[in-house]
């Protein structure tokens, strides 16, 4: 049988946030973007794939593709072979022109700056979208629930949603809004380094005492 779920109160969920702030203080986007359609084009490739991977990528994919107006134009074989090694190459692909035509057709050629815009874009769903509203535009209306995220939550307690939609209510619900812009990027650096997926260090883990160690 297993075990029963046990969830943190609001009060110690926030401690256990704040001690992961305190522990990963460079903690930021991994990805690297210096315009909000880079972010659009990054966030589109590191699905399944990891951020050095496409760090590596995204100057070759601009130094050929320079402007929104050349992605639109592009052929799908040309930006497939640019992005072929972070997987998923022809899926990626389509969603990188798609949304650079929806970008200059239907946004005046600048990537929108409200949730409801950026998620008709192709391959941008909520968790990406959270990303773009907060690095580049400053609003932070959510919090992206990605792997890491879901994992993590679960694990100490802070939800047991089996959607990302549930599990980032579950989060708003429970933290200060201060806390929203860093709690992401706190969740992922301790996803790689401590809390690994099959494999968590809790020995090592600086929560261990206050985590729920949920299954
Ligand atoms: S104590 Fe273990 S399960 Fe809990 S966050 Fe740390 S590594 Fe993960």
């Amino acid at each position: 049988m297993s075990k029963k779920y046990k969830k943190q109160t609001k009060k110690q969920s926030e401690k256990i946030v704040q001690i992961l702030i305190d522990e990963y203080k460079d903690a930021k986007c991994g990805l690297d973007f210096t315009t909000p359609f880079s972010l659009v084009v990054a966030l589109i490739l590191a699905a399944q794939c990891t951020d050095k991977r496409v760090n590596e990528i995204t100057p070759i994919f601009f130094k050929k593709f320079n402007t929104i107006e050349s992605v639109k134009d592009a052929s799908l074989e040309d930006v497939m072979n640019i992005v072929k090694p972070c997987g998923f190459y022809k899926n990626k692909a389509h969603a990188i022109i798609q949304s650079a035509k929806i970008i200059c057709d239907d946004f005046n050629g600048k990537v929108p700056d409200t949730m409801e815009d950026l998620t008709k874009l192709c391959g941008i769903g909520r968790k990406s979208a959270n990303i773009i509203l907060q690095e580049c535009f400053s609003k932070v209306e959510g919090i992206a629930v990605d792997t890491h995220v879901t994992r993590i939550s679960r694990k100490i307690g802070f939800s047991n949603g089996n959607s990302q939609f549930k599990i980032e209510s579950d989060l708003l619900k429970t933290f200060d809004k201060k806390y929203w812009d860093k709690l992401n990027h706190v969740l992922v650096l301790h996803g790689r380094a401590i809390c690994i997926a099959n494999r968590p260090k809790c020995d090592i883990c600086p929560i261990s005492n206050l985590c729920n160690k949920n299954d």
